[in-house]
């Protein structure tokens, strides 16, 4: 017997509270207790990315659509250079849902957090997914909470990890990587406020420029243009491009990699804007596309990034995550926690998000070839 151990028990353990895991364990808090974990007791800062109009539908259904309100951007369309040297407008004026957000990621993460923990979810972090045993009741899953061993004994695991897949992986499914895009990214302060987003493709992978609700590490230099007035924007210029194709040059140099930004069409006018000493390189990411081999299994679920992961330019990882977050929660609450056919029920759905995304990619990308 362990004395420092801690018991938990509860019906749903949600592994991982990004925006799957938040969504996740919000759908299912008014039905099932439900435990959510996450590695690091503050969102990580994470920038550039937009969220899709459809999420707002899911936003709303669950009465969280008022957090948008504040510290976020609006998001009207983008000027597409897709195999062109002049731009196609893509404007949201035509989509049925209406615009799209930039989000300050970390802020809505945050967001999140709070209200989930208002409607009753368990929170637990920073907390480390260890091990999990599966008994015949359910599973007993080991996490590392602080200096203290904790043991979670529930009936289901959601695994909402991302891209790690951590629980789905300890119980030995692989993940299928089926290209090797990497994202290089700098951010920077310009000085205009041009709302519009900028894809532009180029022989070696492509280009995609959009505003920040904020500087994410400058904080200094937002407050001084708030105080004067001055029309500068914080704006995010990334490089998707396969690993075999990268390099060095540009992973590592800011100025090497917005000379390349600057040849690429519609992005020379912005790269000329930047405020000397602003412009930061961030660290590479992965950004391909790949999925576990099996997204769910007995008692256990993967969801967003942790079952599909879709490559940035379709921009929908966001709202994958809560769409497949809302289908399972959907599932659980109609059939309860134990009902056979959820596994295979949600297998097929995602099984058909990733034919109906890899049919989609294959068609943009051809144009470009
Ligand atoms: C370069 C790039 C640009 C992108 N741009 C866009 C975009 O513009 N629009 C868009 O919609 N999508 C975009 N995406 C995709 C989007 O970021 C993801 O699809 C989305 O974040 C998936 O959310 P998630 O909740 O499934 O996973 P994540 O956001 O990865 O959250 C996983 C959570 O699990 C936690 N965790 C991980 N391991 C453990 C563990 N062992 N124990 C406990 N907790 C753990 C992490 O701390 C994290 O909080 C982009 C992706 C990349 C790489």
């Amino acid at each position: 017997m362990d004395d420092n151990k801690l018991v938990i028990k509860t019906q749903i353990l949600v592994l991982g509270a990004g925006i799957g895991g938040c969504i996740a364990a919000l759908a299912l808090a008014p039905f099932y207790s439900v435990v959510l974990v996450d590695l690091h007791a503050i969102p990580k800062e994470r920038v550039g990315e937009c969220m899709a109009p459809a999420a707002g539908r899911i936003l709303h259904k669950l009465r969280l659509l008022e957090l948008l309100n504040a510290g976020h951007l609006t998001s009207h369309g983008l000027l597409s250079y897709w195999g062109t040297e002049t731009p196609t407008v893509v404007d949201q004026l035509v989509n049925p849902d209406g615009h799209g957000w930039h989000l300050d990621r970390q802020l809505f993460e945050q967001q999140l957090r709070d209200v989930a923990q208002m409607r009753g979810v368990s929170c637990l972090w920073p907390a480390r997914f260890v091990k999990s045993e599966q008994k015949q009741d359910g599973w007993c899953v080991e996490l590392q909470h602080n200096a203290q061993r904790t043991e979670v004994h529930c009936e289901l695991v959601i695994d909402a990890t991302g891209r790690h897949s951590s629980f789905a992986r300890a119980l030995g499914q692989s993940r299928q990587n089926f290209d090797q895009q990497l994202s290089v990214w700098l951010t920077a302060a310009v000085k205009v406020r041009k709302h519009i987003s900028v894809l532009s493709s180029v022989s070696v992978g492509w280009w995609y420029s959009a505003p920040l609700p904020k500087l994410p590490f400058d904080r200094a230099l937002q407050a001084q243009a708030d105080l004067t007035g001055t029309a500068i924007q914080a704006r995010l210029f990334a490089l998707q491009i396969q690993a075999s194709q990268l390099d060095k040059h540009l992973s590592q140099c800011s100025r090497s990699f917005l000379q390349a930004a600057a040849e690429a069409p519609g992005l020379g006018t912005l790269v000329q804007q930047i405020i000397p000493g602003t412009e930061q390189l961030h660290a590479v990411v992965a950004a391909n596309s790949s999925k576990l081999s099996q997204g769910s299994g007995e008692g256990w679920f993967a969801i967003g990034d942790a079952a599909l992961s879709f490559d940035p330019l379709s921009s929908q990882g966001i709202f994958n995550a809560m769409a497949t977050a809302i289908q399972l929660a959907d599932l659980l609450i109609e059939h309860g926690l134990h009902y056979h056919k959820t596994s295979a029920l949600y297998q097929a759905q995602l099984d058909s998000i990733w034919q109906h995304y890899l049919a989609h990619k294959k068609r943009f990308y051809e144009l470009v070839e």
